[in-house]
């Protein structure tokens, strides 16, 4: 799942600069699931922006996630009358999901929220990064924990000499990733996977922005 957080009220009416009306669009998944997007934080950011003085035409939250444009585009058809009577659209979503909008409406979009991280979800308070999307998953040599992720020097091989007690010493309150990585592997058996010498990751695998068009690559299969 995607991470957000809210942004400050300040910062969102600074952005709005000048905007008398918005329309208020929410993601029915990741953001819905944190609780930074869905239909009581849409209908609370609509009570704040009134406060401070922005006039609300309504708002929506996607039955689906806001970054998929096949939906997203009906919801704005099926909004339009209210759209159109805005000056801009305030989109409670990961950044993906602002953009999509934007690539879809021809008024003026902002975001409401930060994106923070792709990540597990404990419970609806706790959750932790888990995935950088690097675009070349190294999970099956490392006992499915992500040393790209987890370790702050990214190390392919580890721990690193500064470990002490099992914990980084980029930060002592937090797991050294590698030693997490050899308790599993001893807990599951592979303990003879651990000495074994994995290449240095090629970071020209993690380009950005990222594409794919499964069709062009069937087509050339
Ligand atoms: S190795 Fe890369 S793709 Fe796999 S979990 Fe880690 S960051 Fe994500
Ligand atoms: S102590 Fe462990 S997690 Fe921290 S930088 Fe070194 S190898 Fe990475």
């Amino acid at each position: 799942m995607i991470i957000t957080e809210q942004k400050e009220l300040e910062e969102i009416v600074r952005s709005l600069r000048g905007r008398r009306r918005v329309f208020l669009i929410g993601c029915g998944v990741c953001a819905a699931t944190w609780g930074t997007g869905g239909e009581k934080e849409a209908a609370g950011m609509e009570a704040r922006l009134k406060e401070a003085g922005i006039d609300c035409a309504g708002w929506i939250v996607t039955e689906e996630a806001t970054c998929d444009a096949r939906t997203t585009r009906r919801v704005i058809r099926r909004n339009r009358e209210a759209i159109a009577s805005s000056d801009a659209l305030l989109v409670l979503s990961c950044g993906a999901g602002v953009q999509t909008v934007a690539a879809l409406a021809d008024l003026p979009v902002y975001p409401a929220l930060n994106t923070l991280f792709l990540a597990r979800i404990q419970n609806l308070s706790v959750s932790d990064e888990r995935c950088r999307l690097c675009g070349a998953c190294i999970l099956a040599e490392t006992a499915a924990i992500c040393p790209v992720t987890l370790c702050p020097k990214g190390l392919a091989n580890g721990p690193c000499g500064g470990y002490e007690d099992g914990m980084c010493e980029v930060d002592r309150e937090r797991d050294c990733a590698w030693v997490a990585i050899y308790e599993r592997m001893e807990a599951l058996g592979q303990r003879g996977q651990f000495t074994v010498i994995r290449e240095p990751k090629d970071w020209r695998e993690d380009l950005h922005p990222g594409f794919v068009n499964k069709r062009a690559q069937k087509a050339s299969v």
